[in-house]
């Protein structure tokens, strides 16, 4: 049985590069502020921003961008981000975002990875950034992302030169690969996942309407969900292209986050379940004025039918709703109009995949031959359509709605001088979703502490990947005839998951 959308008027797919079409609409929202700094207040104005893509792509350009190159973005959420994924797009570049807290080693899988030439980078990770790409004669510049140089480094903001009027800023079309954010799928360590011009102008021609998110240029969004995830992106690029307002903030401090939403009045507020559940249960949060706030959408990971309700009885004027998708759909295919608590809703319009980026074998596994996507979820529908996500089967960990990939986990545990075999699995966690959990096997004659190797990982992992559920050593890991990890088996523990 195929489910179709069955929104009246879907717009059509726009026929006209990725950045005209984004241009364009900021351009007509002119001077509505586009980007508010949540923590310092500072602001860019849409006639700012638009004016600064165009005169820094075209230096970015004169600068030696190519078409094609990718340029790589570390940084947490702040006003000049989504600039500059728009200023790299329309010089052709192809941008992917790294997670600012990545140890300089997983900066330098991805760098090297992603094949990118060109770096821009929040002054606070510099030192990281360097050492990851100490020796990599791929990389043809790196900023500063900001308005200072920092350690001779020259900011992002400097490769502006005045476009003039008749230059023609086309950046991606069609089947163009403008975007490569990292995802692992269902199955082994993050891949690049190519999303194209035509990905983003059918996710973005719908995004706003009342069926999705209801999005107007009074609307102000919170911009709390990092953009290197494809919810925190997808939630920034619906702004700038409904002409409304984001509030960004570089990361989760209650008071900050709850004075942000109060002070700028957001009246939109996309979240991942823990902070969902922050909202719902939190006693400090009564302290706050929210009554800005009309719709809570969350999405990433499962959010439970309870704290749906409880939110909704909390914040009674609140439409509290949920998406369901992953990177490879380009944001959501499910999207929930209504209060229904624990449904992710009716499937949406038009999107497409591409696939992996240099990585045919993890295309065809996830793509089947009539074309159709297996997320590796598990979910059912009533008679109305309405969609109902109950269980993950794919071996994805989800913290907090981070990607935690076992693969890298697995891989990385090995490498440890006593350790002869290792499986990660999550196991349940009311706050987080799901802790990562590892299962050890020891080498012959060594002698492992699970405190020591927990403090081993997290010496060598992004905070998001350490292992919070603990380590158990066991005899050896269950594994397939054909030695795939039955992760089942270790979840049938007593002590599993
Ligand atoms: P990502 O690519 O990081 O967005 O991960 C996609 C995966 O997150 C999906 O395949 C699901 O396993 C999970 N996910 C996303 N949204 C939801 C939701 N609303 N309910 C349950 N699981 C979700």
């Amino acid at each position: 049985h195929v489910l179709r959308c069955t929104w009246e008027n879907i717009a059509p797919v726009p026929q006209k590069p990725f950045i005209t079409y984004i241009l364009d609409r900021c351009a007509q929202a002119g001077d509505i502020d586009a980007l508010v700094d949540g923590v310092s207040g500072e602001r860019l104005k849409y006639s700012q921003l638009t004016t600064w893509v165009r005169d820094v792509s075209y230096g970015w350009q004169a600068a030696g961008l190519e078409a094609g190159q990718v340029v790589c973005l570390v940084t947490p959420n702040c006003i000049l981000a989504l600039p500059t994924f728009l200023a790299a797009v329309a010089a052709k570049g192809i941008v992917t975002f790294a997670n600012p807290l990545s140890t300089p080693d997983e900066l330098r899988r991805h760098v090297t990875h992603s094949n990118s030439s060109w770096i821009v980078v929040h002054p606070l990770f510099l030192k990281n950034v360097q050492a990851a790409i100490k020796d990599n004669k791929n990389i043809k510049g790196i900023n500063i992302l900001g308005d200072k140089a920092t350690d001779d480094i020259k900011p992002v903001t400097s490769l502006r030169q005045e476009a003039p009027a008749e230059w023609a800023c086309t950046g991606g079309s069609g089947d163009q690969v403008l975007h490569l954010p990292y995802s692992s799928g269902t199955t082994g360590l993050p891949k690049g996942v190519e999303i194209t011009a035509g990905n983003w102008l059918a996710m973005l021609s719908n995004i706003g309407r009342k069926e999705y998110l209801n999005i107007n240029s009074e609307e102000v969004i919170l911009g709390i969900l990092p953009f290197f995830h494809i919810f925190g992106i997808g939630m920034g690029l619906a702004s700038l292209c409904y002409g409304a307002t984001m509030v960004t903030l570089p990361r989760f401090i209650p008071d900050i986050f709850l004075k942000a939403l109060q002070t700028y009045k957001v009246t939109l507020v996309p979240v991942v379940p823990p902070l969902a559940i922050f909202l719902a249960k939190h006693e400090v949060v009564a302290k706050f004025d929210l009554s800005a706030m009309k719709s809570i959408v969350c999405g990433a990971a499962p959010l439970s039918g309870d704290v749906q309700e409880i939110l909704s009885k909390k914040f009674p004027e609140v439409t509290v709703r949920q998406g369901f998708g992953m990177t490879e759909t380009t944001l959501a295919v499910f999207a929930s109009e209504s209060h229904e608590p624990g449904a992710v809703g009716h499937i949406t319009a038009h999107s497409e995949a591409k696939g992996y980026f240099n990585d045919v074998k993890a295309t065809s596994e996830l793509i089947d031959s009539k074309g159709w996507l297996h997320t590796g979820d598990v979910g059912h529908f009533n008679d109305s359509g309405i969609f109902y996500i109950v269980d993950r089967i794919k071996e994805l960990i989800k913290y907090k709605g981070f990607q935690v990939a076992p693969a890298e986990l697995e891989g990385l545990l090995v490498t440890h001088e006593s350790i002869a075999d290792a499986a990660v699995i999550g196991v349940v966690d009311e706050e987080a979703g799901e802790l990562p959990k590892a299962y050890i096997v020891q080498k012959p004659g060594k002698i492992v502490d699970s405190e020591d190797i927990i403090a081993w990982v997290k010496e060598r992992v992004a905070p998001f990947k350490r292992l919070r559920g603990g380590v158990e050593i066991i005899d050896a890991i269950p594994r397939s005839p054909a030695g795939k990890i039955l992760r089942k088996n270790l979840r049938q523990q007593p002590s599993g998951a």
